[in-house]
């Protein structure tokens, strides 16, 4: 989404303000308008300042690209906008006027710097790309003839190692042959949110290559963030032909759900959080369902706003980097809405989500365990 396109679009938001609640109205769930409680903050006011520097009525500035991107890119203005035409587009929107931010000089400092990481080490964590597997157990049988990857993406490659541990002894587990590549870069996710497309469309055609010239038919992630770049970025922001179908690990095991076969009981209350990622941006919200509610004896409760309403970890869009004490306020906000339904565990599919409501945990002393699926699987099954 270019903003010339956004022009067509970008007049038909009436600021009616729905975007910025719950379903019901009963609370505000755009975490940018409940931190700054200013219009220009929520989804309908970001599109009055746009359209005001589409019609260069406004000009870019340090505080305009701010408000630009305190936003998690959590979508709940898109699926609470009554606009249904065209408010599936509103996130486009909001990352093409941040890239337009970047290329006019007023991206964030700490964003450029992993920008400019990638673009030479093809991760945003600062590391060496040729660490990029030191994760990688010795013991985990992997095939070259598999026609299955794994894409484990940079989050669990360099910090939430444990996520791409578990997720590859789960697939040993249940004997799904699978393969994966020391020479996959950055899904480009960070860079697309913040506005850096160009180094983003390097990192996808890279690796959309390297999964052709494998013979790749399906690929899957641990990562939410992954997934949504991989499947719906690629095929729809730049427009590359995928050769492979793109599933999270959830969707995987749910496909061969009767292979997970469990050794103990989890005699726990347990409740699930929707990544945005994954639920609002992908629509995928039965998978980790369904396979939570597989563990013996546990007790499955939903919080009050789940799936389409679920409440942002607050880690997205650049905000963990950009505005870090933010995220951990967001976070908190949902780990006491786990608090509320008694849930003694709180489970999430994507790394980004485990650390950020970790770090909460830790910085507010909250007294509830957080697990990633993979990890609780692995714990738990034969
Ligand atoms: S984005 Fe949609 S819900 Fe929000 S103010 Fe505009 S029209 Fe209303
Ligand atoms: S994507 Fe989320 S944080 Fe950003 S404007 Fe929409 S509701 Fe608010």
């Amino acid at each position: 989404m270019s903003l010339d396109i956004a022009k067509g679009i970008l007049h038909r938001c009436f600021r009616c303000g729905y975007c910025k609640f719950t379903f019901d109205f009963t609370d505000f769930n755009c975490p940018a308008y409940k931190k700054y409680r200013f219009e220009s903050y929520s989804s309908g006011g970001k599109m009055w300042l746009i359209w005001g520097l589409i019609n260069n009525e406004l000009k870019m500035s340090e505080n305009l690209a701010k408000i630009l991107y305190s936003c998690t890119t959590c979508g709940n203005c898109v699926e609470n906008c009554k606009f249904e035409k065209f408010n599936d587009f509103w996130v486009d929107i909001i990352e093409a006027a941040r890239a337009e931010a970047f290329k006019q000089g007023f991206g964030l400092e700490k964003f450029k710097t992993f920008g400019e990481h990638t673009a030479k080490e093809h991760n945003p964590y600062l590391e060496s790309h040729q660490n990029r597997l030191d994760w990688l157990p010795g013991d985990v049988k992997m095939s070259d003839s598999a026609n299955i990857a794994y894409y484990v993406g940079c989050t669990a490659s360099y910090r939430q190692k444990k996520i791409a541990q578990d997720t590859v002894r789960i697939l040993n587990r249940i004997g799904i042959e699978f393969q994966l590549s020391p020479e996959e870069w950055c899904c480009g996710s960070p860079l697309i949110r913040t506005g850096q497309t160009d180094i983003a469309l390097e990192q996808a055609q890279h690796n959309v290559m390297l999964f052709k010239n494998a013979g790749i038919k399906t690929v899957f992630t641990s990562c939410a963030g992954c997934y949504r770049t991989l499947k719906e970025d690629y095929p729809r922001k730049f427009e590359l032909e995928l050769d492979f179908e793109v599933l999270h690990l959830t969707e995987l095991l749910e496909r061969n759900i009767e292979k997970l076969e469990f050794a103990k009981l989890l005699n726990k209350t347990v409740t699930y959080h929707d990544p945005c990622h994954l639920g609002r941006h992908a629509n995928l919200y039965d998978s980790p369902r369904v396979i939570l509610k597989k563990f013996p004896e546990i007790n499955f409760v939903e919080m009050k706003k789940n799936r389409e309403n679920s409440t942002c970890c607050g880690a997205g869009g650049g905000v963990k980097s950009g505005f870090s004490d933010w995220a951990l306020e967001q976070a908190r906000d949902r780990l006491l809405e786990a608090k509320e339904v008694n849930a003694e565990i709180l489970v999430s599919t994507c790394p980004f989500c485990n650390r950020n409501f970790i770090d909460a945990k830790n910085e507010f002393n909250i007294d509830i365990d957080i697990f990633d699926l993979t990890e609780l699987l692995v714990e738990h099954m034969k």
